[in-house]
């Protein structure tokens, strides 16, 4: 009856140190290499995806885009 070794329910979060809820390998768990691995929460997925679309949003602006494709 060991409830506290039950698994990866318990990972905290590397960027905001919250327990990440519902914890999945697939998800949540990022290796940069040999040495480092992250756990990362939803949260935290989801500012990082917002934060990235706003960039290239920004590097490849949809009017630019069309002219770059309409021009032929
Ligand atoms: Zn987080």
């Amino acid at each position: 009856m060991n409830l506290i070794n039950k698994g990866n329910n318990f990972m905290k979060c590397t960027l905001c140190n919250k327990l990440i809820k519902d914890y999945s390998v697939e998800f949540n768990h990022l290796e940069i290499n040999e040495n480092h691995a992250v756990d990362i929460c939803k949260d935290c997925i989801n500012k990082f995806e917002k934060w990235q679309q706003a960039k290239i949003a920004k590097l490849f602006p949809t009017k630019i885009m069309k002219k770059i494709f309409n021009k032929k």
